[in-house]
């Protein structure tokens, strides 16, 4: 016997559980299907960061980013599930004058000098042009972040459906039927995979490489970010550097180059700190569009299913803001003309297929 919901969520990522819990909150009946375990995919393999400044797009991503990092503030606040939110922020190094000219214009960053720097993080390695430390650039437990928006959803009535690999999304009078579940609307959250579902959408992905230590004895107040590469304080005492950046392997084995890479990452920032004992090292693949932005809205000639998917660097970053705004076009709230125009996955779907 079929079952009938609001929206079915195709994804258990970050991304779909964001958006299964903003859709319940919102009164929507939701049932979220996943083909594994939900964030077992890209999702466990992020940093964390919810890095505004440090992975600057352009204004419509910026505003966004901001958005999102308030709802993180207000989902922390009012779902008393602890998702290793951290305060401190991201103290971003300057090597050059260009690089501290480009942190310099962003008002709301404390910006220190080469002094000030090595007054306030001796153990790190002296950043000739300072340092500029954006405090709301705060990171979470990726992991734990998704299964807390899990939780949050669950309590509203939303279901899971573990262990389901979705191939075809069939169309029926009421709407969609996937599997023995029947849904007005369908949202299609899943990563890099997304285009399974979607023939013609473009997405490619950049393999990165992680390690964990345990650097018993280094103490750092905020994650230490420079060109793309960080070194991120979790609540738990240990570091995860990282990260490669690989657009041509879709493995996800570690390797000696790896190694190499994220031990001189470790050295650019801490001297000695490729020296520590590694926990864990992982790597994950960053789901990427046509212009590195994800694409998050209707699916054209699709009335009522949509896409949230390709955001490369950014998804645990974004996950709140996207999913309120799939939310918004599910219940018909109005949503900022730029964002439809910025994230329109039309822009990725390539019409030869
Ligand atoms: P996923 O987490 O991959 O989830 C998609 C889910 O959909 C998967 O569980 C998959 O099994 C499921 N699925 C796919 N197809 C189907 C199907 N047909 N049927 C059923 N289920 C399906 N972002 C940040 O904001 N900050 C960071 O610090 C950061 N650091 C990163 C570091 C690394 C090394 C990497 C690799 C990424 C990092 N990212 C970071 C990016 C971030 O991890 C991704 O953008 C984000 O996890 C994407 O989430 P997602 O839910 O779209 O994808």
């Amino acid at each position: 016997m079929s079952r009938e919901v609001d929206v079915i969520v195709i994804g258990g990522g970050i991304i779909g559980c964001s958006i299964a819990y903003y859709t319940a909150k919102a009164g929507l009946s939701v049932h979220l299907l996943e083909q594994g375990s939900i964030a077992q995919g890209t999702t466990q393999a992020a940093a964390g960061m919810l890095g505004a400044h440090s992975e600057y797009l352009n204004e419509t991503f910026y505003s966004f980013a901001q958005e999102s990092q308030a709802l993180y503030r207000e989902f922390r606040n009012h779902s008393g599930i602890d998702f290793g939110y951290t305060t401190g922020g991201i103290l971003q190094l300057a090597w050059t004058e260009e690089e501290r000219l480009a942190l310099s214009r962003w008002h709301e960053a404390t910006h220190l000098s080469p002094e000030q720097v090595c007054k306030r993080m001796p153990d790190i390695v002296p950043s000739p042009f300072g340092a500029s430390i954006f405090e709301v650039d705060v990171h979470v437990h990726p992991e734990k972040t998704a299964f807390a928006f899990w939780a949050a959803a669950e309590k509203l009535g939303a279901t899971l459906s573990e262990h389901v690999h979705v191939t075809k999304v069939e169309t029926v009078d009421a709407g969609y039927r996937i599997a023995d579940w029947n849904a007005k609307h369908v949202v299609i959250a899943g990563g890099a995979a997304s285009a399974e579902l979607l023939p013609g959408l473009q997405m490619t992905t950049v393999k990165g490489q992680c390690m964990q230590l345990d650097a018993m004895g280094i103490d750092l107040p905020y994650t230490l970010f420079h060109q793309g590469c960080y070194v991120v304080p979790r609540l738990d005492g240990t570091l995860v550097v990282g990260a490669t950046m690989e657009p041509d392997e879709t493995d996800l084995q570690t390797n000696v180059a790896g190694n190499l890479a994220l031990n001189a990452i470790a050295e650019r920032f801490v001297p000695g700190l490729s020296r520590f004992p590694v926990l864990k090292r992982w790597a994950g693949l960053r789901p990427k569009t046509v212009d590195e932005l994800p694409y998050i809205g209707h699916i054209p000639e699709k009335e009522n299913m949509y896409v949230a998917a390709g955001h490369f660097r950014n998804g645990i970053l974004l996950a709140p803001a996207t999913a309120c705004m799939i939310r918004d076009l599910i219940v018909g709230n109005e949503v900022h003309k730029e964002r439809i125009e910025a994230f329109d996955p039309k822009r990725g779907i390539f019409h030869g297929a």
